[in-house]
């Protein structure tokens, strides 16, 4: 009665096993690589995705006993635009990932045009690159001749989670979930389903679009000649955040979580009603139940956090590990005056610049590769703040995600916000959440109150601190981040 989730994420895909007392039995993972081609943009290759899917599945099933999995729960990073050939289901080129910034231009052109308070009406979204339909519209303007076989039919357009289903049911279906379509700005978040008219502004012909299939429940059978010998009910999607929002049980309205990923995203579900905000947060579809209930979320997406840490590592090479940075930025009190903005690919919430650039400002010859390392923790922080500024009601903040291990981090996080922060026993929340709906749909969790049942808290980490000395740090980091905003045009 185990559930297999896969959480095909933005630097690798973790696949796990989940047993019905909601505990992780065994895991595996696959990184992939990145493509930057030029300056703000990057790309993945599907077929490494889909490698690194089959890899880290084949690890965990070498760890359990096959026989016990019951379905199989997706979860992915959203808004990246996959294409594919529904005959070869080869791709035609690299996905545009949601991180890529190729299309700031494209966006000024629509808000020029004086698009964009329709877009934000019917998507609760914004005009940036963040989102999929200014990527289609790119693809449709620079590539006309791949852009031809979607028209034609012979291409289908989705994300991750379509992609993936497409591969594993050797093309039969083509289908994503409300938590991915609301992402694309092609969604009426209101009426639940594909909007005519923002296919029309986007240039994307709706047949090309996958059918929109509840959050939970049986969709397909996945096809043992092409998985791995498995033949498993597909009966859990959803986008990451989303899915990490269900990971933590944040079933009812005003419960919230933050994810620490390659970025940071808040999520406060919010019910049944679309909730707006003027302060930069995004309204987005959480789930849909099999009987049609919708449950809507406002989310404050921050798009480079961890992968700051990535970049100290891969880009700088001034640490050998994510996980060493704890032990690192420790070994000072402070950044002795360092502040590190990383807007590596533009700023997201609150405030929504794809021409900002990432800025290290402050270094004097004293700053060593401790204050920097420390400067990046702190900027995590800073940036988790500046959203949670615009949710005064929250209390406490659940966190998750491969950077909430950092406990550093999480006290910097509790410092920062005033707030106690906590942290479950389980941080892979995402692929959690992904199996949680997978079993929710199947019958091994009868109700949302059994899978609430299963949470642990693992640590609790109490606000400290001078509150003076936190707060003029704060405002200091805020002035360096209106100096990097505009930066690349
Ligand atoms: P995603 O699902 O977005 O790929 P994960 O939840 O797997 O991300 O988290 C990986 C990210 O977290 C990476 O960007 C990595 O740099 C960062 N990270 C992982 N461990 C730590 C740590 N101990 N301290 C700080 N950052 C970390």
């Amino acid at each position: 009665m185990s559930i297999l989730a896969i959480d095909a994420g933005t630097t690798g895909v973790t696949a796990v096993v989940v047993t019905p007392d909601g505990r992780i039995q065994a895991t595996g993972y696959q990184e992939f690589r990145q493509h930057f081609p030029r300056p703000g943009w990057v790309e993945h290759s599907p077929e490494e995705i889909w490698q690194a899917t089959l890899e880290a599945t084949r690890e965990v099933l070498g760890k359990v006993d096959q026989s016990e999995l019951t379905a199989l729960g997706i979860t992915n990073q959203r808004e990246t635009i996959v294409l594919w050939d529904r005959e070869t289901l080869g791709s035609p080129r690299r996905a545009i990932v949601w991180q890529d910034r190729r299309t700031a231009d494209i966006c000024d052109r629509l808000r020029a045009d004086g698009h964009e308070d329709r877009v934000a009406e019917l998507t609760g979204l914004r005009l940036d690159p963040y989102f999929s339909g200014t990527k289609l519209l790119w693809l449709a303007e620079q590539e006309p001749h791949t852009w031809a076989l979607v028209e034609s039919g012979r291409y289908a357009v989705g994300t991750v989670d379509s992609y993936l289903v497409a591969r594993m049911t050797r093309g039969t279906w083509h289908v994503t979930d409300v938590s991915n379509a609301c992402r694309t700005l092609l969604f009426d978040l209101e009426a639940g389903d594909w909007s005519d008219e923002l296919c029309g502004l986007f240039g994307v012909p709706r047949d090309a679009l996958p059918d929109i299939v509840p959050n939970w429940g049986e969709v397909a059978p996945t096809d043992p000649a092409v998985f791995l010998g498995l033949s498993l009910p597909i009966a859990g999607i959803a986008g990451d955040q989303q899915s990490a929002l269900f990971g933590q049980t944040c079933f009812e309205e005003g419960e919230s979580k933050c994810t620490y990923g390659t970025g940071s995203f808040i999520l406060t579900n919010t019910g049944g009603e679309v909730v707006r905000s003027d302060a930069g947060l995004l309204s987005t579809a959480a789930w849909r139940s099999p009987g049609g209930e919708m449950t809507y979320a406002l989310e404050g997406a921050i798009f480079v956090t961890g992968s700051a840490v990535q970049w100290l590592r891969d880009g700088l090479q001034i640490v050998g590990s994510a996980a060493e940075t704890a032990a690192i930025a420790s070994t000072v009190d402070d950044t002795d005056g360092v502040y590190f903005v990383p807007a590596l690919t533009g700023l997201g919430a609150p405030h929504w610049d794809p021409h900002a650039r990432g800025m290290v400002i402050g270094i004097t010859r004293g700053t060593t590769r401790a204050h920097l390392v420390r400067a990046t923790l702190e900027a995590i922080a800073y940036e988790v703040r500046d959203v949670l500024e615009t949710l005064p009601e929250l209390t406490t903040l659940r966190v998750d995600g491969g950077a909430a291990a950092n406990d550093l981090l999480c006290q910097l996080q509790s410092d920062q916000v005033g707030r106690a922060v906590e942290r479950p026993e389980i941080v892979e929340t995402t692929a959690l959440g992904a199996a949680f709906l997978a079993g929710l749909g199947t019958g091994t969790w009868g109700s949302t109150d059994d899978l609430r049942d299963t949470w642990a808290l693992d640590r609790r980490f109490e606000p400290g601190g001078d509150r003076a000395a936190l707060d003029a740090s704060y405002a200091r980091w805020s002035e360096a981040v209106e100096r990097s905003k505009g930066w690349s045009g």
